[in-house]
């Protein structure tokens, strides 16, 4: 029983920074969330999704019960029908014929019964994880060069560089606390920052120097800079001749492919002098960090990518030592913990490949003669496998197939056709569950227990502060009842998490003798109260109370013969769609305060005000040769789908390409669903998806009206042919737009409104081609929406604020359908300090009116920025405008 009033240390559940989170709740059930001073990977600073947390415990949208075929069951029956469901494939088809998909979401804990019971119990390599995705091309350039999965440096490095270079990261929007950590670093020893993106990101607002080269150009770019090095007498011979190999071929094919700067400049397409100043910086700075992340993996030349950037780093000796090293930031918590426990298809367990002592190593381990022998299937190739019938049965944990992975609709119609699908989810309604046979209500963060590894290899315990609610178990737990049920109650003896890390721990140390850089030994043997409060430590920890901030800087990396590997790279024109029909190039990626399919940031109502819709950039010049305008819809399409969203003109933006976020699912929008219209092609050594080159072409979305609702309850769309819904605060928000005109207009509001209970109002102007209604039981207002022919809507913040309280007064209900306020309160705009809901206008509106001329003084004045900092870049931003404006 958990103590009624306490404070419990835990991780942040969102990216791979690894914030530490202090959660302290009361008798009451009230939950305060703040960033752990102790924890060094923030020191007690959150983003603005960390620090809203606290909104997103509740329980509306929970999967409480296990379900089979529809009906609810009892654990055993839900157990016993997994069991059954996935011996009976086996039995009939053998273990190829079975798969787990996993999440970066997972604990390590859990990651390592799934991986053992599929590996080495059912005899197969496929398990995949979602991690795929995202950072397999860092895994696979990782190994090649340095013979293991192992990221050289630390967060350390960010505060004492001298030079950060920014590969395809927005930091500013992906891993925030980072971002805040250069910036100050910046601040106080004027650290140089260098972003290379197609796109002009937040992140730039720290920028020295920003590169906007041609998407997917990296390769060129370092092998010229690899050239540069060595024509310049930057290189570290001593380094390179003492503990790598393989550099003379390297070189050679980076001049070949960059043999000058005029092929630089025309490949990247970046101005000569910009490639200049930043070769020369990279080789008069001896603290460097290349910060990496998805714009350099999600690529089908991601690992070569990976391997252009430590390439330089090895040729220059800038690895494993202070403020110097190449850096992988990882999307998701707990991405580097599955890749321990061995949560991709291409390894075995604890960074083990499947070479034959491995294989013989692993199987002593776990006693396990059946151990798969074989990589499996990866993420891509997986649901290809469900789609063509190769898979029966498929158990997908904690993640969301059917929107994150490339052409969506494949994936969905494989999961409809599988025999056998099995979805363990804390949540009841997302893409996937609606394919499942059997829904297993798995624990939430904040009711499970267990480790996570961030960006910096650091170990930080995930602890339950709450107690699951309904049935909903932890997914080690869930597994381990699976395992035992197939037959193997003897391996699986697991009743605690505690012990599950111990064997993990164990295996990570046997047979090691320094030959895997993963080796966390010394916790082998921990108590379960030490496990309770173990404190955040970086692998390799092969002693008891070791950690280990960098590896590498001895010059003894984990390949055969000790010494790291350059690797021969050539940049290959990317094989994109060359249809004329698709002349663009699609870029995915993350907004600040959503975090993947929104199933948990989409609760907080703070969070959906930043980008309240789905969107897409556009440069001007397209939007105009496109036909498509500002705040218009357009559609989106290719020969894999269609999507909607709303248009956004920007300089930033490359000509040429288009930028969608990935969050918008169909619980949120009908339209929206970015993966649709990524293309299955994948990295030929990573399997990683190209998820930010497909070919596209837009074109305005026809509306012949559009509107909104707002409504206590969620509503369910019908007769439009565009939705999208947020969170507001006790209210969801809904944008509506249709080709066609409802034909029966009432019957329709009636029907979108939630049927005839209530009082429903209505006013109409014909002319105007404006209808709008509202519903109202008493004085408490239900529902309302708003149609429009025209381009005339009202806002949305003066009638969403009416849903906060119970009643309405008589002016507000006076005033209701005009959708203006009776007094003179004033729309804020568009959210951009998610801490203190201070809107766009309204800040526009004070720093001119108070000549505002810093962060500081708008933090003064507004609060805004003082808190978690996210929207400082914004801030900046806007003040830069105002400024130019100004001149
Ligand atoms: Fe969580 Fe933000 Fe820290 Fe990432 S940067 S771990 S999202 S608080």
């Amino acid at each position: 029983m958990i103590a009624s009033v306490q404070t419990v240390r835990t991780t942040c559940p969102y990216c791979g920074v690894g914030c530490g989170i202090e959660v302290e709740h009361d008798e009451a059930g009230k939950i305060a969330i703040a960033g752990d001073p102790r924890h060094p990977a923030n020191f007690g600073r959150l983003c603005s999704k960390g620090i809203t947390l606290g909104e997103t415990l509740g329980l509306e949208g929970r999967l409480l019960h296990p379900v089979f075929n529809g009906q609810r069951v009892d654990w055993p029956a839900a157990i016993d029908a997994v069991a059954e469901g996935f011996k009976r494939a086996i039995h009939r088809h053998g273990p190829d014929a079975v798969a787990f998909y996993v999440s970066g979401q997972l604990l390590t804990e859990d990651y390592y019964v799934a991986n053992k019971l599929m590996k080495g119990f059912i005899g197969a390599a496929n398990i995949d994880t979602n991690s795929r995705l995202c950072m397999a091309s860092a895994v696979a350039g990782h190994r090649r060069a340095f013979g293991s999965d192992s990221v050289p440096g630390c967060y350390e490095d960010l505060d004492q560089a001298d030079l950060v270079v920014l590969v395809g990261s927005n930091l500013a929007w992906c891993h925030p606390i980072l971002f805040d950590r250069l910036s100050r670093a910046r601040t106080r020893r004027g650290t140089r920052v260098v972003v290379i993106d197609p796109r002009r990101t937040a992140t730039c607002e720290i920028a020295d120097l920003h590169l906007p080269l041609a998407p997917g150009s990296d390769v060129l770019l370092f092998n010229g800079l690899l050239a540069y090095l060595a024509g310049n007498s930057a290189l570290d011979r001593r380094f390179i001749a003492e503990h790598c190999s393989g550099f003379t071929d390297a070189l050679s094919m980076a001049r070949a492919d960059a043999p000058d700067m005029a092929a630089l400049a025309a490949g990247t397409g970046l101005k000569a002098d910009d490639i200049a100043r930043f070769f020369t910086w990279f080789a008069a700075t001896a603290k460097t960090v290349s910060v990496f992340s998805q714009g350099v993996n999600q690529s089908l030349q991601g690992t070569d990518k990976v391997n252009a950037i430590l390439n330089c780093h090895l040729a220059t000796g800038r690895i494993g030592r202070p403020g110097m090293g190449p850096f992988s930031v990882t999307g998701q918590p707990n991405a580097m913990g599955g890749r321990e426990a061995g949560g991709l298809a291409n390894q075995l367990a604890a960074h083990m490949g499947f070479e034959d002592d491995a294989i013989a190593r692993l199987a002593r381990f776990w006693r396990a003669p059946n151990l798969a022998r074989r990589e499996g299937l990866k993420a891509v190739d997986m649901f290809r496998a469900v789609a063509d019938g190769r898979i029966k049965a498929i158990w997908i944990m904690a993640t969301n197939p059917a929107v994150s992975l490339p052409e969506a609709d494949l994936v969905r119609r494989g999961l409809e056709t599988c025999e056998f699908v099995v979805v363990s989810d804390c949540v009841a309604e997302t893409d996937t569950a609606r394919y499942a046979h059997v829904l297993l209500p798995a624990a939430a963060w904040g009711e499970k227990d267990g480790t996570v590894t961030n960006s910096e290899r650091r170990i930080s315990r995930q602890r339950r502060f709450i107690e699951p609610p309904g049935e909903a178990r932890p997914d080690w737990w869930i597994v381990t009842q699976v395992a035992r049920h197939m037959g193997w109650a003897e391996q699986f003896p697991y009743e605690q998490p505690s012990e599950i890390f111990r064997e993990h721990a164990a295996l990570s140390a046997y047979e090691n003798n320094r030959t895997r850089a993963f080796d966390i030994g010394g916790l082998a043997e921990i108590g379960d109260d030490d496990y309770a409060d173990l404190e955040p430590l970086q692998w390799p920890a092969p002693e008891k109370e070791v950690s280990t901030k960098r590896l590498f800087a001895d010059g003894w990396f984990t390949t055969a013969d000790r010494r790291a590997r350059f690797i021969s790279v050539a940049q290959t024109t990317s094989p994109g769609d060359s249809d004329r029909d698709f002349p663009l190039v699609l870029n995915t990626g993350r907004v600040r305060d959503q975090w993947h399919t929104m199933t948990r940031t989409g609760k907080s109502p703070s969070l959906a005000s930043h980008d309240p819709e789905p969107f897409v950039e556009i440069d001007p010049d397209d939007a105009e040769r496109c036909g498509v305008r500002n705040n218009g819809l357009a559609r989106i399409t290719n020969k894999h789908g269609e999507m909607i969203a709303r248009v956004r003109i920007s300089e930033k933006q490359r000509p040429g390409s288009l930028f969608v976020p990935i969050h918008w699912t169909d619980r949120f929008s009908n339209k929206s669903l970015v993966s649709r219209l990524v293309p299955g092609r994948t990295d030929p050594i990573s399997g990683q998806p190209d998820s930010k080159n497909a070919r596209v072409r837009i074109a305005p979305f026809a509306s012949t009206w559009s509107g909104f609702a707002i409504s206590r309850r969620p509503l369910r769309p019908s007769g439009v042919d565009y939705w999208c819904r947020r969170a507001a605060e006790r209210s969801f928000v809904y944008e509506l737009a249709g080709e066609n005109f409802p034909a029966s207009l009432g019957d329709w509001a009636n029907d979108m409104l939630g049927g005839s209970d209530g009082n429903l109002v209505s006013y109409r102007d014909t002319a105007r081609g404006a209808w709008r209604w509202a519903k109202l039981q008493g004085d408490r207002l239900e529902a309302c929406l708003f149609v429009s022919q025209g381009k005339e809507l009202p806002g949305r913040d003066w009638l969403s604020a009416l849903f906060r309280a119970e009643t309405i007064d008589a002016s507000a209900r006076r005033a209701l359908l005009s959708g203006v306020a009776p007094t003179a309160e004033t729309d804020d705009g568009q959210i951009i300090c998610a801490c203190f809901g201070v809107g766009l206008k309204k800040l526009m509106t004070v720093i001119e009116a108070q000549n505002l001329a810093s962060v500081e003084a708008i933090g003064k004045v507004l609060r805004a920025g003082t808190n978690c900092g996210s929207c400082l870049p914004e801030l900046k931003e806007l003040l830069r405008h105002e400024q130019q404006n100004a001149a």
